[in-house]
């Protein structure tokens, strides 16, 4: 396998990365998840715009341009000879002293993964998943953004931890004011009497890409969409429950927390996303 590291092509052996790196000492870094859908890498240039966004964030300037970043993300799929990707773009502080000052880093790092990834077994875009809520907070946005896409992901493990010891494949963070902010990889939506309903971004939730697709979708199915305060009730109490995120794209929840989402089987506004979302990632991006 291939990684871009640093302006190179390098075998996976060859790709390594500094224990001076920053990244790797404090998390200081940003990242993007994207998707490569039979040759066609799904809504890259919001995937930069958003990897920029974030690192603008934390005061990191990137010394690549937005055609070079997209480049080198072609370049690592067809390195690979990929059709179907999961790429992963990591930007890290780069290699410094000892010490969390970023200005002890002169160069940023930069290397690109394409490999496969199955976050959720098959059976459950069919049967549906459970997931729980879990104790573990959002973190609170004047603490750090949710919506910067850091390499501090730890709020976000704990969670997920809590949810496997709760025998759940995924769970629902709530900020701290107790309003449902989002999943530890993926945003949330509810449908209620023929309206779909995510959290806003102020209330915990990144500004997800597929997020953003299922909003077009909504628009093209004529289904009225918008972002509001939700509570664990408004959850419970939902028609449909789905989730979405490059990793796992749009996938349905039929229990939350022991409640039993309408039906208990996936619904059908859930599946007109679906379709529609299967069709929009062969098209919708950069062709490499
Ligand atoms: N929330 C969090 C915390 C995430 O890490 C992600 C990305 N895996 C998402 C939501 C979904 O965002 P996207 O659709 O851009 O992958």
């Amino acid at each position: 396998m291939k990684i871009y590291l640093d302006g190179a092509l390098v075998d996976s052996a060859d790709a390594k990365i500094s224990v001076f790196d920053h990244g790797l000492l404090y998390g200081d870094g940003v990242f993007e998840g994207i998707r490569l859908y039979g040759g066609n890498v799904f809504r890259l240039e919001e995937h930069l715009e958003r990897l920029e966004y974030s690192a603008k964030a934390i005061l990191l300037t990137l010394p690549w341009t937005r055609k070079q970043l997209s480049d080198a993300v072609c370049d690592t799929c067809r390195a690979n000879g990929l059709t179907d990707a999961y790429i992963r773009l990591v930007v890290t502080r780069g290699v410094g002293d000892l010490g969390l000052s970023p200005w002890l880093c002169k160069v940023p790092s930069i290397f690109i993964i394409a490999d496969k990834i199955a976050l959720y077994p098959a059976k459950y875009y069919v049967e549906g998943l459970e997931i729980a809520t879990v104790a573990t907070r959002r973190m609170n946005p004047s603490a750090l953004s949710p919506a910067i896409k850091s390499l501090n992901y730890l709020n976000n493990i704990l969670a997920k931890i809590e949810a496997r010891q709760a025998g759940v494949l995924e769970a629902i963070m709530l900020n701290d004011q107790g309003f449902v902010a989002e999943c530890t990889g993926d945003n949330i939506f509810i449908v209620h009497k023929g309206r779909i309903y995510t959290p806003a971004a102020q209330q915990g939730a990144l500004k997800g890409i597929t997020r953003d697709a299922v909003f077009d979708i909504a628009r093209e199915l004529a289904v009225p969409m918008e972002e509001h305060d939700l509570t664990r009730y408004d959850v419970w109490n939902a028609d449909e429950v789905f989730l979405s995120g490059t990793g796992a794209e749009v996938i349905p929840v039929v229990k939350v927390d022991g409640r039993v989402i309408g039906t208990g089987q996936p619904g059908p506004v859930f599946a007109r996303v679906l379709e529609s979302f299967r069709r929009r990632v062969l098209t919708e991006g950069t062709r490499i």
